[in-house]
């Protein structure tokens, strides 16, 4: 194609809400536009050739495993959202609205509800079993900070998948499957990225992974070992249980006046202990359905911190947020000097499942100014894991140590059990006739979000650098001055023949100067260039490739099997 024609409004200037190379490159590169910058998006015509090869690598490796695409309505009845009783659970990110005649709706957000039903209407038996079915399609989510351009929007592409099974092996067996599908697609899209246990939710069990693109900007902290190939999200990541070299207090049960020492570290030092004999009670609101909420301690060892969503999930809420101290007060706790040991009536506690027997503990008295000593944590209390692994605790597969690394969320696969088919009646008949809920696995792929992720893998401090799979165009044709016929003439040619062979080419025939364009190819990140300039008097031209920027001349004899060879290679 002639750049000249078509719509590449390139730009020079960073849109100040932009902090990311990705977000920065795509708009000034033309491939996007935000849409009153509130994680709306158009895509350009650059941007959706880009979206459309990365849609045609996850189809093409989808369908080749026996997954069929379909497309479901966009609007959302409510009804539906009601019978999953996640209506109300999904909070403000769920956008609900009215029709004229008052029916609610909403903008999906995900797409679960909606599967169930188009499956419940159609499959009756054990014969139709299994089924896997997807979509590409919109997703709406009112996200409370949407931000980074295409990485976190509001409105945003996802390819999301719902496979349907007779039991749990069949749905284990396709989850197997799709984890090794997903590594295809990636793998193709030129990525390096890292397969992760992931936070389960509510639900819980091991049965959810991510695949996170490693890259410094990513929003999410991974936990991965250095001695094997175990990987978590720090939400879900576990650790092999700590030891403490430091002797343990020897102080008997005692109330103990602790003036001025309320943080773990003053009170490390006012009993000149190591603070793994701390008890530290972190006091949190739990928010529930329909507005209901209760204040939680989380209680763990004064040498570890706590994991959020680990604790989210602990007491099944919707949120945790914080709770001020006037909030503590009137429920008879005392910040500072909280303790899960004796609290007030009505105070749930949640304990660290590592400190479950753990003796000698110092805890606050639930008095200003005490703690008391000697404590044994022990009894009918709620255990849980609520630590967040931390850098340098040990791999509890294989005792190497653990770091943390940043990764961007591509992908995520979950066995979803039956968690949607009971609620929503998807039920079949088995080989018995007896009736029975389907066995459901979901698959997700944030496909816009993934070309925020190839650039922030792949760029540098000039521009885009695409994979081959993922580039809008092949190759990119410069001609140092269109008013010079012979570099015309011989560039047009260039560009019909590898047009014929196949390759896609965009010829730059703008009236531009030479730097400008050359600044237009940096930053659009096509992999080869090929410049027609001085040298073709010589009979010779110049290849630039993208990534490296590194330059060689090339006869214009071999130029055309050069980039054939180098486009196919
Ligand atoms: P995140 O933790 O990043 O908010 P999520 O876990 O809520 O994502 P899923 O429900 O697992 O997202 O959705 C499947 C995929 O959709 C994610 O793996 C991610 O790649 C993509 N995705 C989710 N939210 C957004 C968004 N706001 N903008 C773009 N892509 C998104
Ligand atoms: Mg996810």
């Amino acid at each position: 194609m002639r750049f000249s024609k078509l719509l590449i409004p390139t730009s020079k200037e960073t849109p100040n809400d932009a902090t990311l190379a990705s977000h920065i490159y795509l708009i000034r590169g033309g491939f996007i536009q935000s849409v009153g910058g509130s994680g709306l998006y158009n895509f350009l015509p650059l941007g959706k050739r880009v979206l459309d090869k990365v849609k045609q690598v996850v189809k093409e490796e989808l369908d080749r495993v026996g997954c069929q695409e379909v497309s479901l309505a966009f609007v959302t009845p409510a009804s539906l959202w009601e019978e999953s009783g996640r209506y109300e659970k999904y909070g403000k990110e769920l956008l609900r609205f009215k029709d004229r005649k008052e029916n609610v709706f909403v903008l999906g957000p995900t797409h679960e509800e909606m599967m169930v039903n188009l499956v419940r209407q159609s499959v009756k038996s054990y014969k139709q079993l299994p089924l896997n079915l997807y979509q590409i399609n919109l997703k709406f989510r009112d996200e409370i900070r949407p931000r980074f351009g295409l990485m976190r929007g509001r409105e945003f592409l996802m390819k999301d998948g719902y496979s349907f099974h007779a039991d749990e092996a069949d749905m284990k067996r396709e989850f197997d499957l799709m984890e090794e599908t997903y590594k295809k697609i990636f793998r193709r899209l030129g990525l390096e990225f890292r397969v992760v246990e992931a936070d389960s939710g509510a639900i819980g069990g091991s049965g959810s992974k991510e695949f996170m693109v490693l890259a410094d900007s990513g929003e999410d902290t991974i936990v991965v070992c250095d001695g094997c190939d175990y990987g978590a999200n720090i939400e879900a990541a576990v650790r092999q249980e700590k030891v403490c070299d430091a002797p343990a207090p020897q102080l008997g049960k005692e109330k103990v006046h602790t003036p001025n020492a309320s943080t773990m570290e003053e009170l490390a030092a006012f009993f000149d202990v190591d603070p793994f004999y701390l008890v530290k009670t972190v006091a949190m609101r739990a928010l529930y359905d329909e507005g209901r909420s209760e204040i939680v301690l989380f209680a763990l060892r004064g040498s570890d911190a706590l994991q959020e969503v680990k604790a989210c999930n602990a007491v099944d809420a919707n949120d945790l947020v914080e709770v001020s101290e006037e909030e503590l007060a009137s429920a008879g706790l005392v910040a500072g000097f909280m303790s899960p040991i004796d609290v007030p009536e009505g105070v749930r506690v949640i304990v660290d499942k590592t400190i479950e027997g753990a003796t000698d503990m110092i805890c606050g008295a639930n008095e200003k100014e005490y703690h008391t000593t000697g404590n044994t944590i022990e009894g009918n209390l709620d255990y849980h894991d609520i630590v967040a692994v931390q850098e340098g605790d040990l791999c509890a597969k294989c005792g190497g140590e653990l770091r943390y690394t940043k990764g961007i969320e591509v992908g995520h696969i979950f066995q979803l059990g039956t968690r949607y088919s009971e609620p929503l009646g998807a039920t079949f008949l088995d080989e018995n006739g007896k009736s029975q809920p389907m066995v459901m696995g979901t698959y997700g792929i944030g496909v816009s979000r993934l070309l925020a992720a190839i650039i922030e893998q792949y760029h540098d401090d000039k521009g885009c650098i695409w994979t081959k799979e993922t580039t809008p165009f092949d190759l990119y044709i410069l001609v140092s001055n269109v008013k010079d016929e012979a570099q015309m003439r011989s560039a047009q040619k260039l560009y019909e023949e590898l047009s014929a062979e196949g390759v896609d080419v965009l010829l730059d025939d703008r009236k531009d100067r030479f730097g400008a364009k050359i600044k237009d190819f940096e930053l659009l990140g096509i992999p080869y260039g090929v410049v027609f300039g001085k040298k073709l008097s010589e009979g010779s031209v110049e290849i630039i490739e993208r990534k490296g920027l590194a330059k060689e001349e090339v006869s214009l004899d071999e130029i055309k099997d050069k980039i054939v060879a180098k486009v196919r290679g």
